[in-house]
């Protein structure tokens, strides 16, 4: 059977070119990068030179770049170690985030409000993007920490990040992006985008799960997240997970300099899907506006159908999407972005998202969309959600 994985904003396979740069420190180069013997010494150069491809890669300098365990802890760690450093320099207790933030943003600015700091969600409008003006008026002298995504991970809006970090700077907020799903298809410039911390992860971009970074503006400095050794000037604690780190850095820079040439062909494969399936099912919205948006995200609600069915249908045919995202499939809530752009509630539990990469053929495509089909008109057929 034929297998079409459209789910890479899950997560991405590894790059074999990441893996062939890898295996040496999954093998013969196992030192601590911490020793000071030769062993060591070679550990710890392949991590120096991994931090300055990165900072290359997004314009920072290579002590603005902290190696975590992934996203997950990128965002945990802005959100927490700025909120309680600079809400006791400053006596600010209110944070901005959005409606729309992935589930470690949200549940970290969550924690936050159990410890006392208030919270405030912008809304998005119905293309899922944030307007500057509703920042203007949310925004105060006791604002402490903005934290917008670059790119959401449902349905790929892209936010305007650079008019949004300049607000937060006019009332003397700190600026963190959780850019992790960005990276794959909008070049990180920290400099140009002025923001001060910014969060990616490896296994979104080809590279090797359980490796992530965050960006941290020179002059800025959150509280310590991750305490014990010395590691990351002292800022992270915990053994350096060298392959990790030296397979991140040779995602990003493939997937720097491949970008354009990736761009134009997923952008394409996209494109190609979203225009069978609106001229071949009927009853169908495709969420989000097409104008803000990462070329590899389509997320489409077929109404009278539970998503749900229609994945495991999906699963059947060799096809691999997901229902919302990753993180919240699996509970009966309606997901919270669909909910933040006005989608009807009714239908909103008939969405799937499905995300393209750069292996995505259009002959794939092809495949997915004469399925999809054959599976829509199957389950609406038995659905009780149909209007007979
Ligand atoms: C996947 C994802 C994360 C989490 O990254 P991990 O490395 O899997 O912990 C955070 N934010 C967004 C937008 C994501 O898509």
């Amino acid at each position: 059977m034929k297998k079409v994985y459209l789910d890479y904003s899950a997560t991405t396979p590894l790059d074999k070119r990441v893996l062939d740069d890898m295996i040496p420190y999954l093998t013969d180069v196992y030192g601590n990068a911490n020793s000071v013997h030769s062993f060591g010494q070679e550990a710890s150069y392949a991590v120096d030179n991994a931090r300055r491809t990165i900072a290359e890669c997004i314009n920072a300098k290579r002590t603005e770049v902290y190696f975590t365990s992934g996203g997950t802890e990128a965002n945990n760690w802005a959100i927490k170690g700025i909120s309680v450093r600079y809400g006791k320099i400053s006596g600010r207790n209110h944070i901005i985030t959005s409606a729309i933030e992935h589930p470690s943003i949200l549940e970290s600015v969550k924690y936050m409000s159990n410890h006392g700091f208030e919270v405030t969600y912008l809304p998005v409008n119905s293309d899922g993007i944030i307007e500057e003006d509703v920042l203007r008026k949310a925004i105060s002298e006791k604002t402490v920490l903005v934290s917008i995504m670059t790119a959401n991970n449902e349905i790929g809006s892209i936010q305007p990040i650079k008019e949004l970090a300049k607000i937060a700077h006019e009332y003397g907020a700190l600026f963190h992006t959780d850019a992790v799903q960005a990276m794959n298809s909008i070049k990180a410039d920290v400099r140009d985008t002025n923001v001060d911390l910014m969060s990616f992860s490896g296994h979104k971009i080809y590279g090797p799960k359980g490796v992530g970074v965050l960006y941290v503006k020179s002059g800025i400095k959150p509280d310590k997240f991750m305490i014990g050794g010395h590691q990351e000037r002292t800022m992270r604690g915990g053994t350096t997970n060298v392959p990790a780190v030296v397979g991140m850095a040779s995602a990003l820079k493939y997937t720097v300099a491949e970008m354009e040439e990736n761009n134009a062909k997923i952008r394409q494969a996209r494109d190609h899907f979203i225009d069978r399936i609106k001229s071949e099912i009927p009853h169908i919205r495709i969420n989000g506006g097409m104008k803000n948006r990462v070329v590899g995200n389509a997320n489409v609600t077929f109404e009278y159908i539970e998503g749900e069915s229609l994945l495991l249908s999906l699963d059947l045919m060799g096809i691999a999407c997901s229902s919302g995202s990753a993180c919240s499939s699996g509970s009966l809530e309606p997901s919270h972005v669909l909910m933040a752009i006005g989608v009807p509630i009714e239908i909103a539990h008939g969405s799937i998202r499905f995300s393209f990469g750069k292996d995505t053929t259009i002959s794939d495509v092809d495949y997915v969309v004469d399925n999809l089909k054959s599976a829509v008109e199957r389950l609406r057929l038995m659905s009780p959600l149909t209007k007979k």
